[in-house]
């Protein structure tokens, strides 16, 4: 698991037209503008009152190989534009509150990646053996067996062995997404 922090960009950034206001206001470069930018918006989020930037102009100036005169009118230029005092506009509707993916916790996005195919061939042999390569729903053996989820992926099932089962190619068909409940009411 990666310590790596992130954050989102939305996908017109490179081209928004804000940037070419903001260069033609401050008489600076499209790629000055754009710089000093991505470093607000990093600071921003390290920031333990994220959504505010807390570099220095002496800071970007630095970082950007640049006059301290040349960032200041960027950032004079962006007020209200992108920034309201040192606050990336609209942070909390693009930004998520933490580094998590709201939608989706941690556990549940990894359960959700399918395992590789090589690796899901493991699976399957370890649910087969396990299950002494019988269906585990209607009891036939000697057909072609398949590893069902007994808790249906599409509904957020996940990939581990409790989830897992050896069924007849029948009855996963005849189950296919339903969950237990659902399979056994149909
Ligand atoms: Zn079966």
């Amino acid at each position: 698991m990666s310590n790596n922090q992130w954050l989102r960009l939305w996908h017109d950034m490179p081209n928004d037209p804000k940037w070419r206001t903001i260069s033609r206001v401050s008489k600076q470069p499209i790629s000055l503008v754009i710089s000093t930018y991505i470093h607000l918006l990093i600071s921003a989020s390290r920031n333990v009152t994220r959504g505010h930037a807390d570099v220095t102009i002496e800071d970007l100036a630095s970082a950007l190989d640049s006059d301290e005169e040349d960032i200041s009118s960027i950032i004079e230029a962006m007020q209200g534009r992108v920034l309201d005092g040192l606050h990336l506009s609209g942070w909390d509707k693009r930004q998520f509150a933490s580094d998590a993916d709201p939608t989706m916790d941690e556990s549940k996005r990894a359960q959700r990646e399918r395992p590789s195919s090589e690796v899901w061939r493991k699976i399957r042999t370890r649910i087969f053996s396990r299950d002494d390569y019988t269906c585990q729903y209607c009891g036939v053996r000697g057909v072609k067996l398949e590893c069902d989820h007994v808790y249906p992926v599409a509904l957020g099932g996940g990939h581990d062995d409790s989830n897992l089962v050896t069924a007849c190619f029948k009855c996963n068909r005849s189950k296919r997404s339903k969950t237990l409940e659902q399979w056994r009411v149909a």
